[in-house]
């Protein structure tokens, strides 16, 4: 089984959206056996969010570059300080909301530059409209408020966050399917084949999220199906990640997902071996 985990969260209790601290999740994971697994801290930044925006965990949205930095730069550090009282070399991520513009770009390339982490995930889990206002949370947006327009809209931002250069590896590329279960119609296959296609013209790995097993209707992970079938055809690099937020998901459904990448013909693995920041 594969033996290390670029996607969890822990710590920043209170602010961001883990469960349990760094240190229990890390010990779990050494527990299980894993040698690395590396913990993750939301990043979530845009000026245009308002007071009036509806947000799952309001205290880790910012919309100030400083704010932003002091709380990502304090649970990493927090992450850091668990990890070596634990006698374990840190390994720390940012999972990042992408918004499109240059504005945003802006904000995003000054607040990382101060902070000290191993990679960036990509990850989109905010509607907007092409100008980067209206934004949305899709946890607290009604699906039945929204349709196809705006699943293109979102599956467009995810290509262009490959394409942007920040990231590592992409998250949950199907994400939507979770709101919009309608997203694996054919109708939207040639959306989710220009990711692919990027993904493979970017040289991107790309993970299998298992907590698609946890959230989905289909309990299946992230990506599945047709889509994990295309990733597999374009060659794309993928590892097994279970994003888990609490000790009990911690390696959970790595077996599942080992079964879902062999069914769909997966053969190039992610190896760990070089990571290295992009931005
Ligand atoms: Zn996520
Ligand atoms: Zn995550």
């Amino acid at each position: 089984m594969q033996d290390f985990n670029l996607h969890a969260h822990g710590g920043g209790l209170g602010i961001f959206d883990a469960i349990d601290t760094a240190k229990d999740m890390l010990a779990t994971a050494r527990d299980q056996g894993f040698k690395t697994y590396g913990l993750c801290c939301h990043l979530t930044f845009n000026a245009n969010f308002t007071p009036d925006t509806r947000f799952s965990y309001p205290l880790m949205i910012f919309n100030d570059v400083a704010n932003a930095r002091d709380a990502c730069a304090k649970l990493a550090d927090e992450i850091r300080q668990d990890a070596e009282s634990l006698g374990i070399k840190p390994t720390i991520g940012f999972e990042v909301d992408f918004f499109s513009g240059s504005d945003w770009r802006r904000g995003f390339e000054k607040l990382v530059k101060g902070l000290d982490f191993d990679y960036l995930i990509g990850g989109v889990h905010y509607l907007f409209d092409a100008e980067g206002g209206n934004i949305r949370d899709l946890y607290e947006t009604p699906a039945d408020t929204y349709g196809d327009g705006e699943i293109v809209d979102h599956l467009i931002i995810l290509k262009e966050a490959i394409k942007s250069g920040y990231f590592n590896f992409m998250a949950h590329l199907d994400l939507i399917r979770l709101f919009k279960p309608e997203a694996t119609h054919p109708r939207f296959e040639r959306y989710f084949a220009e990711i692919a296609d990027t993904l493979a013209e970017y040289d991107m790995p790309t993970e299998i999220n298992t907590s698609g097993i946890r959230k989905t209707r289909s309990r299946e992970c992230f990506p599945n199906g047709k889509f994990l079938e295309m990733l597999a055809e374009r060659g794309v690099a993928m590892f097994v990640s279970d994003d888990a937020h609490c000790v009990e998901d911690v390696g959970m459904g790595f077996e599942e997902a080992e079964r879902a990448l062999a069914a769909a013909g997966v053969k190039n693995r992610f190896i760990p071996s070089s990571l290295e920041r992009k931005i």
